[in-house]
């Protein structure tokens, strides 16, 4: 599913691995001390190789909501962007997942990129409810596209179920 935004921007829903994406950047779902466990950081990994850590342990830790940029390693993708979302429960998640999803759009254009690929961020281990992460990411994406300046052209949303993919659909249905 495609939904155009002004200015020729595009917002992408697809089914897949995050990681086989070619997008200039990657979302990764971390945690607030970078180490890439479970999940979509323990694909990304796993099939970037070592020096994804490496630059994480290098940069060190960041609080919820933030987001910082490494290389991808033997990624496809020529960033990873570390986004931290909130564990549900913790207080203000959704300003913390808004945050986090701003923020990652920031640290995109800042490296030029043209292409952005999202997980849901926070919905695996951390609990939060697949809509509502659905609703929050998609309007902030969309209010970034159509407010700031940026090179960010084509911001796509990698679901990992059909299930997952449904949700995102009906939840963009409803802002677009
Ligand atoms: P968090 O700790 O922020 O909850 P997770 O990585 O546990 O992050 O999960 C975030 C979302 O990403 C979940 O919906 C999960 O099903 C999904 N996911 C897990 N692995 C992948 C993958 N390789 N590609 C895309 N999505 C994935």
């Amino acid at each position: 599913m495609e939904r155009m935004v002004k200015g020729g921007k595009k917002i992408i829903l697809t089914q897949g691995d995050i990681t086989e994406l070619s997008t200039d950047a990657i979302v990764n779902a971390a945690n607030e001390d970078l180490i890439l466990g479970s999940g979509v950081a323990g694909a990304i990994r796993k099939k970037g190789g070592p020096s994804i850590q490496e630059e994480c342990n290098r940069i060190g830790r960041i609080n919820v909501g933030e987001a910082v940029v490494t290389g991808a390693g033997n990624l496809k993708a020529k960033y990873v962007i570390h986004a931290v979302g909130p564990r549900y429960g913790e207080g203000n998640e959704d300003e913390k997942l808004r945050n986090a999803t701003w923020n990652s759009l920031l640290r995109a254009g800042e490296k030029g990129c043209l292409s952005i690929t999202f997980p849901a961020i926070s919905t695996g281990v951390f609990g939060f409810p697949k809509d509502r992460c659905a609703s929050i990411m998609l309007k902030t994406v969309l209010e970034f596209l159509e407010t700031q300046e940026t090179t960010v052209k084509e911001v796509v949303f990698c679901l990992y179920s059909q299930e997952d993919l449904e949700i995102f659909k009906k939840a963009l249905e409803v802002i677009i």
